[in-house]
């Protein structure tokens, strides 16, 4: 799917016109006052302009990134060989397009993996139901496991509910969830994935099935990570694809008692190993504030985790290319390919345990697919209101505007932003994301490279214009 450039709509072209022509003859005196109030005008650097515009029309290096993890690796479940194999790939590409200081920092884990999955209705109208476990499920053991359904609309339902209405049941917990540009449906509507299963088990349900936390129609399961905490003994857990769920409400709806036969097998073990990989463009000035920008390399299992999260390393790495491409920045970049994000942030933790500490410029990462840039916030419109007037003023052309109520957000740099790194946020179109998020969907094909480039243009701006100034290389003497 291809989208057009973002631009100013005709429209609202010509209401500005009209409206600027309107104060001018209607009242002259006002306009003039209200221009002169106005703060200085804030002009992009050329330099940084043209660095931006040349990603936005050239990149190639994300596309050949997110093309290549996908196709050379595929799907990296975290503590996994597949990870394992993803941090080489990772490793050797980083050093082939130059970027220095490029190591593996290992760390420690669970891992958790997926093993044989169905789910059918016994009764009263026999028929087959497409299942995924979530994360951290527990197992149902090769002969599954067969029991009435208990509905609920709601994780309030279910936790209203008395156990008497739940032991002994396998727990269905319906929701509502729609497509929202800012992806806002998935923090509220998650939760009977998040906390579902623990609650349904302390009840003494015998297990868990959750409408797919998703807003397409396909027959694709949403799986996703939830923890059994409060004591909660591990259930088998497990999402039905929309269109199943809907199914199971309609056979619910009949009246009768249905019955569900389930298989989740799967395994938990301690002792993974995992990683983060990171690379840098150094700095003129060693001691100057850090610019980090990250993603994260480890993805579900099911698909080749293209969206979620090739794209965001892809992005934010060919964004550092730029820089480096263009010169010394005074500052260093910093960019990490969190490992472990899936299962719980693991990646995000073991690095602010490593670098928590170190002074950030700021910290900021892509993990929300390849669809474009919309709208930015960061911490330093309150502690540097300067950059912040540059960054607005150098991501407009983008048709990315600034939104000065935005919170930083994302589970890898969040321990780091915890322990005092300013953040910024760069927020995309997130309309389709839940379509294909955590689903055997989430493939290269999804990636709209003309989107993808724009988010390359708005991070190679941002590291540009935060840069400290980027100064030409030396010029390679000619030969005599
Ligand atoms: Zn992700």
């Amino acid at each position: 799917m291809v989208t057009p450039r973002p631009r100013v709509p005709y429209a609202t072209a010509m209401k500005s016109y009209l409206l600027a022509a309107l104060l001018v003859t209607a009242a002259p005196a006002l306009a003039q006052q209200s221009l002169s109030t106005l703060p200085p005008p804030v002009v992009t650097d050329p330099k940084v302009a043209a660095i931006r515009d040349n990603a936005l029309d050239n990149d190639h290096y994300a596309w050949d990134v997110v093309e290549g993890l996908t196709t050379e690796v595929g799907q990296r479940l975290a503590a996994t060989d597949a990870e394992a194999r993803a941090r080489d790939w990772a490793v050797r590409r980083l050093k082939a397009m130059g970027f220095a200081n490029v190591r593996i920092e290992p760390f420690e884990m669970p891992v958790w993996t997926r093993g044989a999955e169905s789910a059918e209705i016994v009764s009263p109208f026999p028929q087959k139901l497409v299942v995924a476990a979530l994360g951290y499920s527990g197992s149902t053991g090769p002969a599954g496991i067969t029991g009435r359904i208990a509905y609920f609309d709601s994780v309030d339902a279910l936790r209203a509910a008395p156990d008497s209405a739940v032991r002994g049941k396998i727990v269905f917990i319906d929701h509502h969830m729609m497509p929202a540009q800012d992806g806002s449906g998935y923090g509220q509507f998650g939760a009977p994935r998040r906390q579902g299963p623990t609650i349904a088990s302390l009840k003494g349900a015998i297990g868990i099935v959750v409408r797919s936390i998703g807003t397409d129609h396909h027959r694709n399961p949403h799986t996703g990570v939830q923890y059994f905490t409060d004591g909660a003994k591990p259930i088998p857990a497990g999402a039905l694809t929309v269109p199943d769920a809907e199914q199971l409400v309609r056979i619910l709806k009949r009246g009768q008692p249905v019955v569900m036969h389930l298989t989740l097998v799967s395994q938990k073990s301690e002792g993974g190993h995992s990683g983060n990989v990171i690379a840098e463009v150094p700095g003129r000035d060693p001691n100057a504030p850090i610019l980090l920008l990250g993603g994260h390399l480890d993805s579900w299992d099911q698909g080749t985790g293209a969206i979620d999260d090739a794209s965001g390393v892809a992005i934010v790495t060919a964004a550092a290319k730029h820089i480096m491409d263009a010169g010394r920045p005074q500052r260093t970049i910093r960019i990490v390919w969190f490992g472990a994000e899936e299962p719980g942030g693991f990646g995000g933790i073991a690095y602010a345990k490593a670098h928590g500490t170190e002074r950030y410029g700021i910290a900021g990462e892509s993990d929300f697919g390849a669809d474009r840039v919309w709208r930015f916030s960061s911490q330093l419109m309150k502690t540097d209101p300067a950059a912040y007037a540059q960054l607005t003023a150098a991501l407009a052309p983008l048709g990315i505007t600034r939104n000065d109520k935005g919170e930083g957000d994302g589970t890898d740099v969040d321990p780091t932003i915890q322990a005092g790194a300013p953040w910024v946020s760069l927020n995309q179109d997130g309309t389709r994301y839940f379509d294909y998020h955590h689903t055997p969907d989430d493939t290269l094909d999804k990636i709209d490279p003309e989107q993808l480039r724009q988010n390359v243009a708005a991070w190679t701006t941002v590291l540009a214009v935060l840069s400290g100034g980027i100064e030409s290389g030396p010029k390679q003497p000619k030969r005599r």
